[in-house]
């Protein structure tokens, strides 16, 4: 089955419809449009037969190349051995032989810039033959290394304009995948972005040299510790990922969804999520067969997606995959909204990323869970059932607590940005202020660590002690857990929870990877040093716990981070409440947050900064997108539907008067005057925001030093938004008073309902 009425919704130039028309149009589009039938079918194909069948994974690897070869690779995977260039070549071979074997015509290198999406340019394999025919090829050295043109990609001004030329490199860890289109596949190859001179310009080679320093600060530790097995120590992530569905012929009813992701207008509608309906609801047809859809594409592609539901707000949906190394966790959910953007339309809806789509409701997040596992896959953040265990788990538990404490401002920063603001610190939870949620039973055991009160509680208990007893049991799931905190540990992992719904993960792990690299490293040495003088490292382990636990344990909090209470409570406790993306991003470039980036060779001052810069301008851009649409919007489509209903208005009252002689219409009066009212009102809101639009681009065009981009970056969120957020008020308020028939934009009561 097709997707009927497709771009029907739409008045054709020509024809006098008006929005308004379009509207209705469009709810009948969206109520008339049925399932549509997924790629694969389930009965005919089991799930085990197409995951990763796209993938040039390592069984394929093992299959197809030279027993040396594959070894070397897997050394070169497993223990970051490199790989000979001649290898490389065998590798390229095989990896074009398979592509081409499944219908690819293309290959790219494909990468993430630091706009936050994928980038990617397609080569064919063809090169001419001597004969007028064509040859495929692939070597190892298009394999290994590209050339692309990194001139209009941000770099925050490391990259200076005449070396134009950036250099893509494979990343073997991240297994290249073939995308599927409806003409063709292109071979896509995992690679790292940097420019000539060895800055990085892309979000996955900070994250991967993040995932070294903290894999080997946590190796120096649990060897101290005593643990002889781990030999190599990784980070694992699994994104739970929040998004919305809508029908298309509402998205391309709304010029703000279009450009900016999100509704820029738009009343609250009379049933929002208060009914709790939605939450794990039964799944709506249309939805489940998109989901449906979109999960084959992911088994393809080798993306372990796991668990589906309807989310809070209405037309808020989850998806959440089963989690892997975290390099290969963030490239997998890039692909992950990438098939589901595409797939939304086959199925005539929209996918939206967005934070906060629709004001009013839920907004959508990402839930990161992390954690630390050496190459058997012994998770570090598992508290164990010996009291070796046990301590291996409070000791890593102390440095991951000392991390947030300490530079929680920065992992703060990682998350800043325009879309983010409106879920952090803006009335929803997680709030902005960073804290650690450990449920109730291990925050009695840092309690009892930190102020010494007997196991158990009762006097001659026996004394708590690291290494020497047992945890109590912790529970892996808590029904009651905390859902408003933006770090919790849930039983095996922490849960960072204020990352935004449309951001990469990448710089997210990037930082938070970073700062436990730094505090693992200070536990090993702090305990080293106490060993030396109690000649025990069980006992030092236990003292520094103590005491760093002691230090830190202002940021535990376990109670509803949602509160005003809390934010009282924080401020006491000097924990910093950066509310917005322009108070949080300073927080990156501190001089201890350089030097910590620095000391882990994660960046160079030069390559944070432009991190900075790019969050910076790119936060400039989006407020000042918005806000051209917002004036825009108003102006020719809000304010002349109001103009119309004035008019009809002022109609009626005239002719019921010529028709009726003198009556009195106070009423109708009063609603034409409250109508005239608010247009004006409109109107001089519409001015005040252009005026600030215009000194807004002035100073732009003034200086360009980094300081005035935080200036500047001030002005939209201090002025600009504030402006914007007035035109929205009185064109909402126009909205529930203004007659249906000639409303132009779909409602929201329309589009998060109608399927
Ligand atoms: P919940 O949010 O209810 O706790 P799960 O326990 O299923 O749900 O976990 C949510 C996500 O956390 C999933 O993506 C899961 O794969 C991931 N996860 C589980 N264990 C780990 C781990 N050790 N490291 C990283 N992510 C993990
Ligand atoms: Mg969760």
């Amino acid at each position: 089955m097709t997707v009927k009425d497709k771009g029907h919704n739409m008045p054709t130039r020509g024809t006098h419809a008006t929005h308004a028309q379009a509207r209705s149009q469009a709810m009948r589009t969206a109520s008339a449009r049925e399932g549509v039938t997924a790629s694969v079918d389930y009965t005919k194909t089991p799930v085990s037969e197409i995951f990763g069948q796209n993938v040039f994974n390592r069984n394929v690897m093992r299959a197809l190349l030279p027993k040396n070869v594959y070894k070397a690779l897997v050394r070169c995977l497993d223990h970051g051995e490199p790989l000979e260039p001649s290898m490389a070549d065998i590798v390229a071979n095989a990896m074009k032989d398979w592509a081409i074997s499944r219908g690819a015509t293309h290959f790219t290198h494909w990468f993430q810039p630091m706009t936050g999406f994928t980038a990617e340019k397609h080569d064919s394999f063809i090169s001419s033959g001597d004969d007028g025919g064509a040859i495929l090829e692939f070597s190892g050295k298009l394999l290994i290394q590209g050339e692309p043109d990194a001139s209009s990609f941000p770099s925050g001004g490391i990259r200076s304009t005449f070396e134009a030329r950036g250099y893509t490199g494979w990343d073997p860890t991240s297994p290249a995948f073939l995308m599927e289109s409806v003409n063709g596949k292109t071979l896509c190859i995992p690679t790292v972005f940097c420019s000539y001179s060895g800055h990085a310009l892309d979000k996955k080679t900070p994250l991967l040299r993040s995932v070294e320093a903290v894999g080997k600060q946590a190796l120096k530790l649990v060897r101290l510790l005593g643990n002889k097995e781990s030999k190599r120590i990784h980070c694992t992530v699994g994104a739970e990922q929040e998004y919305f569905l809508i029908d298309e012929a509402f998205y391309l009813a709304r010029p703000d969804l279009i450009n900016c992701g999100r509704a820029l207008f738009g009343a609250k509608p009379p049933k929002g999520q208060e009914m709790e309906d939605h939450y794990w609801g039964s799944i709506k047809e249309r939805v489940l067969a998109f989901m449906m859809d979109a999960e084959a594409e992911l088994y393809k592609l080798g993306v372990p997606v796991k668990t589906r539901h309807n989310e809070v707000a209405p037309a808020q949906f989850e998806v959440a995959p089963i989690f892997e190394s975290s390099n290969v966790a963030c490239d997998h959910n890039m692909l992950l909204m990438e098939v589901f953007r595409k797939t939304a339309q086959k199925h005539g809806l929209r996918c939206l990323f967005h934070e906060k789509p629709f004001s009013g409701v839920n907004g959508s997040g990402k839930h990161n869970n992390w954690s630390m596992a050496d190459e058997h896959g012994n998770n570090l953040l598992d508290p164990g059932v010996t009291p070796e265990q046990n301590m291996q788990f409070l000791v890593v538990l102390t440095a991951i607590i000392r991390a947030i404490h300490k530079y929680g401002a920065a992992l703060r920063a990682s998350i800043a940005f325009a879309g983010n603001d409106h879920r952090l610190g803006a009335n929803e939870a997680p709030p902005a202020i960073m804290s650690i949620y450990l449920g109730d039973k291990l925050t009695e055991v840092v309690h009892t660590l930190v102020h010494g009160k007997k196991e158990g509680g009762s006097a001659g208990g026996k004394k708590l002690q690291l290494g020497v007893s047992h945890l109590p049991e912790l529970p892996r799931d808590e029904s009651d857990r905390n859902r408003t905190s933006p770090f919790a540990f849930t039983g095996n992992k922490f849960e960072f929870r204020a990352v935004g719904s449309s951001q990469s993960i990448a710089w997210p792990n990037t930082v938070l990877n970073t700062i436990v690299a730094d505090s693992l490293e200070y536990l090993h040495n702090e305990i080293e040093k106490e060993t030396q003088e109690l000649k025990d490292v069980t006992k030092a382990a236990d003292k520094v716990v103590r005491r760093v636990l002691a230090e830190h344990e202002a940021i535990l909090f376990n109670g509803d981070n949602y509160s005003k209470e809390w934010h009282a409570e924080a401020a006491r406790r000097g924990l910093p409440n950066l509310a917005t993306t322009v108070e949080a991003l300073p927080e990156l470039v501190t001089d201890q947050v350089q030097e910590l980036f620095v000391k882990y060779k994660v960046l160079q001052n030069d390559e944070l900064t432009s991190r900075y810069t790019v969050q910076l301008e790119n936060y400039c851009k989006t407020v000042n997108i918005e806000s051209l649409l917002t004036a825009n919007i108003a102006k020719v489509m809000i304010l002349p539907a109001a103009m119309e209903y004035q008019l009809k208005l002022a109609q009626t009252i005239t002719t019921t008067k010529q028709a009726l002689g003198q009556v009195m219409m106070t009423e109708q009066e009063s609603l034409l005057r409250q109508v005239s009212q608010k247009i004006g009102d409109l109107y001089n809101a519409v001015d005040k925001l252009e005026a600030l639009i215009k000194e807004g681009h002035q100073e732009e065009h003034g200086d360009h030093g980094a300081g005035d981009l935080l200036d500047r970056a001030r002005f939209y969120e201090q002025q600009i938004i504030t402006a914007m957020t007035t035109v929205r008020t009185l064109a909402d308020e126009l909205e529930t008073v203004v007659d249906d028939a000639l409303w132009p934009l779909p409602k929201f009561r329309e589009m998060l309902y109608i399927y």
